[in-house]
């Protein structure tokens, strides 16, 4: 059972690694590496793309945070100047100083303001904030407990609720004796712009956030970011924190967020202030067009294996399979005996034509020895029931005729004839005149049956040694003994000289009988019955005729010529 399994399996997978699958197997050994090849060159590409983009922006984020801190050392500067007035010239001075020394060339400050030791502002360069109550400002109060400039986090300036930054510069910082702070409003847009640089690219995002992690400022395609705590927005939360925790001014790392996306960021810190430059590049966004390419690729080497693969089977079962297929039909039949069988060479591949042409040869070549054999047998049939001698049919060729002739005259219920002529003194002949002169005789004693018989569509043949016999079909008894007559007389006729019998001349003795076939006769019957009949014509002298008796066969329906 086990052997019988396995011998199964063994079938299967010869049919499974036949022509098509080799071919199949073959086309796609050939296909595939050229398809994986232009996968892998799509994939460097893409891995390059992110690479250089992610350099891009990050030399770009770089750059725009050397703008913010050039924005703010401005500020820084600025504020600097102020105090120095502030420190050296009184309030007063230092007020009407304010109001002349807003600078264009700094857009982004949008208000100057001194306020006093006890927070309260004491001129602006915007006299909406004048009289303004600064003191439980965190800024503010930082600026002086450190004596250092201080930027605040992001805020909406209380009576014009713009979201702005404040920086504060202690006067005491130059001058212990004053407990006054310098201030300005700083103009988010302005460090907006300064970003422009990083936006309009999808899956990049790019913020400036404050110590806290409020978007100060963002590229103008992102500005509903600012105000906004990073921790709100998704994605930029994980770089929150990774940028605000991390001990460095500037780096870049990456790593896979929660939901998927890959994320390479870059984040730098603004010098001196609490503010953090972040980008971030999304790698799946980034190189989505080269993700796409990627995916086509591989849908294409899809498609193009499975039409390999369709082709190869095609061309397999076209080229190989169906010639086979043709010329094994044409072999089979040929072997079952079908000697028109040929193999059509239309529509085969020309390497089959040869073999198809051989196969014909062959073909042609078998059927005539088919044909050869065919007649050499039936010469040999012919030869195996004829008498070489009288050229009459031997004893077989005569015992297969009168079966023959027995049957057909058995259906059509008609008489059969049968003559026995046996040589008178024939062994006296070859005594005298020697064998081969016997021969003689009996060939021209053949020739003569042989011309009687067929006068009267009879069989004649050579009975054994010099005895014939003459088969007469649809022949009654009467008939029959009429032939048998001209048989004797044929022979006569002949004038064969034989000097020791009493006629001088060859004669014969003929036995006659007749009969009507039917169950209870057998052929044997007949041919017994002309037997008697010849023995009787030679107990009458020979050189005659005896016909047999006629008998009522057992039954009364058949009936036989006895010898009288
Ligand atoms: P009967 O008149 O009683 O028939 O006498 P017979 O001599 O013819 O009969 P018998 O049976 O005594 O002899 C037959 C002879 O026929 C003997 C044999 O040598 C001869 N014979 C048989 N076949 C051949 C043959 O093929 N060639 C020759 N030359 N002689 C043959
Ligand atoms: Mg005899
Ligand atoms: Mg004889």
């Amino acid at each position: 059972m086990t052997k019988f399994s396995f011998n199964g399996n063994r079938a299967k997978l010869k049919q499974l690694l036949g022509i098509r699958a080799r071919l199949a197997l073959l086309a796609i050994i050939l296909v595939a590496p050229l398809m994986l090849e232009r996968v892998r060159s799509l994939e460097d590409a893409r891995a390059k793309q992110i690479a250089q983009t992610t350099a891009e922006f990050s030399t770009l984020a770089r750059l725009s945070a050397d703008s913010q801190r050039e924005v703010m050392s401005s500020v820084e500067t600025l504020l600097k100047s102020e105090a120095y007035i502030r420190a050296t010239n009184g309030v007063r001075a230092s007020c009407d100083v304010l109001h002349a020394s807003l600078p264009t060339a700094l857009p982004w400050i949008r208000t100057l303001l001194i306020a006093g030791g006890d927070g309260r502002i004491q001129c602006s360069t915007n006299s909406m904030y004048v009289g303004l109550n600064l003191s439980d400002r965190k800024y503010f109060q930082e600026a002086q407990q450190s004596g250092r400039f201080v930027l605040s986090d992001f805020l909406l300036a209380r009576p014009s609720q713009t979201p702005t930054i404040m920086a504060a510069y202690p006067v005491s910082a130059l001058n212990k004796d004053s407990d006054a702070v310098v201030l300005a409003t700083v103009s988010l847009d302005w460090m907006s712009k300064i970003m422009n640089s990083l936006g309009g690219r999808p899956g990049i995002s790019s913020v400036l956030i404050d110590g806290s992690g409020t978007v100060l400022a963002a590229p103008a395609d992102q500005v509903g970011k600012i105000g906004r705590p990073l921790e709100n927005l998704p994605l930029l939360s994980a770089i929150s924190n990774l940028a605000l925790h991390s001990d460095k001014d500037e780096g870049s790392l990456s790593f896979t967020a929660i939901e998927g996306s890959k994320l390479a960021v870059t984040f730098a810190r603004i010098a001196g202030t609490g503010a953090r430059l972040i980008v971030s590049i999304d790698e799946n966004k980034v190189s989505a067009a080269a993700n796409r390419d990627i995916r086509t690729a591989y849908l294409l080497l899809g498609l193009v294996c499975g039409l390999v693969l369709l082709g190869a089977l095609f061309a397999a079962e076209k080229l190989v399979i169906q010639p086979i297929r043709k010329l094994a039909t044409m072999t089979k039949r040929f072997g079952q005996g079908d000697w028109s069988a040929r193999a059509t060479q239309g529509g085969l591949p020309a390497e089959f034509v040869p073999l198809a042409s051989a196969l014909n040869v062959m073909a042609a070549q078998l059927q005539e020895r088919d044909r050869e054999l065919v007649a050499t047998n039936e010469k040999l049939r012919v030869m195996a029931s004829v008498d070489p001698l009288s050229g009459l049919a031997n004893r077989r060729g005569f015992q297969s005729r009168f079966d023959f002739e027995w049957m057909k005259a058995l259906q059509h219920g008609c008489s059969l004839s049968l003559l026995m002529i046996d040589v008178d003194h024939f062994k006296l002949y070859n005594d005298t005149y020697g064998h081969p002169e016997g021969d003689a005789c009996l060939t021209r004693l053949g020739e003569t049956l042989s011309g009687i018989a067929a006068k009267n569509m009879g069989f004649a043949a050579r009975y054994g040694g010099e005895e014939f016999c003459l088969l007469l079909p649809k022949t009654d008894i009467v008939r029959a003994v009429e032939i048998g007559e001209d048989v004797r007389a044929a022979v006569l006729g002949l004038a064969l000289p034989h000097s020791t019998s009493n006629h001088l001349i060859v004669t014969v003795s003929i036995g006659v009988a007749s009969a009507r076939p039917n169950d209870r006769l057998r052929p044997v019957d007949l041919i017994e019955a002309a037997d008697a009949a010849l023995y009787a014509a030679k107990n009458r002298g020979r050189n005659n005729v005896a016909e047999h008796g006629t008998m009522q066969a057992a039954g009364g329906t058949g009936e036989m010529a006895i010898a009288s």
